[in-house]
């Protein structure tokens, strides 16, 4: 797709739309003296405004992925970037999305909160990418694609050569979800944004980087849909004090953790399947395992009685039978072992 493909896609009120301006937007030079405003004057940590366009945060983020700023989006969470792709490319009771399911439950909210006709394609055998389903779903009015990779709840990774031609066949914005990709050993689609103007990568800081909390998405894409997406969002949709928060853990390295994360996920893979009650564990590129059992509301709630609380998945469609675990400390997966022991002891079959 070309630069002017992309811009035919636009709801004609976003092109057209003329942004709310912030008194910092309009800022040159180096005033000392803040009237601007209607802040407090009061120095407090807290008084000022904070910065619309997110620059030292961006910095970073574009010095820690390798892309330019121009090419990078933040925001309160993916699911910011997730609902203003709506807004910003689908004419709502008029234009639809395609997605595979089963996958993240806020494509089809924020579907239909925008009134986004949701299209759903399931994923083929052992949830492989169901590359021909999904374009034959397509039609005139398909505006986006919604793909995740490694895939929640599943669990893997679709190859890349198979995401790039749906993004090369597609003539619409092919949205790709990798917020678990610190966890996956296929690469990233990162440096393909270049390359690729309707490809949208989503990445996140809440899961390998620690900061769930904080409340911090970004998404990367061509520089028209950047701007865009910075056009509709609210001016200050990061608040200053996690904009510092997030530049301040940004500088640790998580590399540690995430090799421990992995450690334990091989070490989970190879346990599980000896206990009776387990049928199945899907493989994994994430920080979790989907895992099918004999009785998943049984197993669910004794676990919760030991204290553990993992994801039920029971009733999602491609899902039955399943429970989704996370992958925690080693301390933690340990008592999900013994849980399962005890479980098996008290469960005779
Ligand atoms: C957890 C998760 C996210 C993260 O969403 P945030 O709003 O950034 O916390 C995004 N996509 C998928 C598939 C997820 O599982």
């Amino acid at each position: 797709m070309d630069k002017k493909e992309l811009a035919g896609l636009v709801r004609p009120n976003i092109l057209a739309l003329c942004p709310y301006s912030t008194a910092r937007d309009e800022l040159t030079g180096a005033p000392e003296v803040f009237l601007d405003a209607n802040e407090s004057p009061y120095p407090n940590g807290w008084n000022r405004y904070p910065d619309p366009r997110q620059a030292a945060l961006k910095k970073a983020v574009s010095a820690l992925k390798g892309i330019p700023t121009e090419n990078i989006f933040l925001g309160n969470g993916s699911d910011e970037a997730i609902d203003l792709i709506y807004r910003v490319f689908c004419e709502p009771g008029k234009d639809n999305a395609v997605a595979i399911v089963p996958s993240y439950g806020m494509y089809e909210v924020a579907a239909a909160i925008n009134d986004v006709e949701f299209r759903k394609v399931p994923l083929g055998d052992d949830y492989s990418l169901p590359s021909g389903a999904l374009l034959a779903a397509c039609d005139s009015r398909t505006k986006a694609m919604f793909l995740c990779s490694p895939n929640n709840p599943t669990g893997n990774a679709f190859p890349r050569e198979d995401i790039l031609a749906l993004v090369r066949a597609f003539k619409g914005i092919v949205v790709v979800d990798e917020a678990y990709i610190d966890f996956s050993s296929v690469g990233s689609l990162l440096p393909e944004i270049a390359s690729n103007p309707n490809l949208v990568v989503l990445q996140t800081m809440s899961k390998a980087r620690g900061m769930a909390s904080l409340r911090v998405g970004m998404a990367f894409a061509d520089p028209f849909t950047i701007s865009l997406m910075s056009r509709v969002k609210y001016p200050y949709n990061i608040s200053g004090a996690v904009q510092e928060l997030a530049l301040k853990a940004l500088s640790s390295d998580i590399e540690g953790q995430v090799r421990e994360i992995v450690t334990e996920r091989a070490r989970l893979v190879s346990a599980l399947p000896s206990f009776r009650c387990i049928r199945k564990v899907h493989p994994s590129e994430a920080n979790f395992l989907l895992v099918e059992v004999d009785d998943p509301d049984l197993l669910y709630d004794r676990l919760i009685a030991d204290g553990i609380i993992v994801r039920n998945r029971n009733r999602v469609e491609g899902c039955r039978g399943c429970l989704r675990i996370t992958v925690g400390t080693p301390e933690e997966n340990d008592r999900l072992i013994q849980s399962l022991k005890d479980y098996e002891k008290s469960h005779i079959r």
